[in-house]
C-alpha cells in the first residue's frame, strides 16, 4: 500500500521511534515502506516518513542501479537496526531525502560501517556495508533518531537553504 511521505515541518519527523515488537507486523510495515519507495523513485525510507514512529526502514538501490550498472542493485527491509562499528575513514556524498524534496547536499559520514538488525521474519542479520548501502543506511537510521541530513550541514549552508526549507514546510 502507497502511503503519503511525510514533509520537512511535521514534528514527526523529529521524533525518536519504538521498537518493532512481536505485536508489529515488521512484513506488511515492510511491505508499504518498499510500495510507497518505489513509487517516490527513491532510495530509502523510514517508518516515521511514513507517518510511523516504528525503528524500521527499507533499502532499495534500483534507481541507481538501472542508470547505472556498476551499482549492485541491494534491496532490504532493517528492523530494529543498530550501527555497531563505524570506520574512521569519512567520506562527502550528496544526499537528498523523500521528506525534503528538490534540496541536495554534500554530507560527511563514516564511509563503512558494521550494522545489526533483523529481517521481516525476525532473523538476526550482523553485515559490513560500505559506498552507497553504508551511506543509505546511515542516512536513514537518523531518521529512526529525529535527525535529517540537513542537521549535519554547517550552520552558514543551513542559513543558505532556510529560505528553500521555509518553502517545503510550506507546501
Ligand atoms: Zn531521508
Amino acid at each position: 500500500m502507497i502511503v503519503p511521505i511525510i514533509l520537512y515541518g511535521s514534528s514527526i519527523l523529529r521524533k525518536h521511534s519504538f521498537e518493532v515488537t512481536g505485536d508489529d507486523n515488521p512484513v506488511k510495515l515492510a511491505e508499504d515502506l518498499f510500495d510507497t519507495l518505489k513509487k517516490a523513485a527513491g532510495i530509502g525510507l523510514a517508518a516515521p516518513q511514513a507517518g510511523i514512529l516504528k525503528r524500521a526502514f527499507v533499502i532499495d538501490t534500483s534507481p541507481f542501479s538501472d542508470d547505472d550498472n556498476l551499482v549492485p542493485k541491494y534491496e532490504q527491509a532493517f528492523i530494529n537496526p543498530e550501527i555497531i562499528g563505524l570506520s574512521a575513514n569519512k567520506t562527502y556524498y550528496e544526499e537528498g531525502c523523500l521528506s525534503i524534496p528538490g534540496i541536495f547536499e554534500e554530507v560527511f559520514r563514516p564511509k563503512k560501517i558494521t550494522v545489526r538488525y533483523f529481517d521481516i521474519n525476525f532473523n538476526l542479520i550482523e553485515e559490513d556495508l560500505d559506498g552507497l548501502k553504508a551511506r543509505i543506511f546511515q542516512h536513514e537510521y537518523d531518521h529512526l533518531e529525529g535527525i535529517l541530513f540537513i542537521d549535519k550541514l554547517s550552520p552558514l549552508k543551513r542559513k543558505m537553504l532556510a529560505g528553500r526549507l521555509n518553502k517545503v514546510m510550506n507546501s
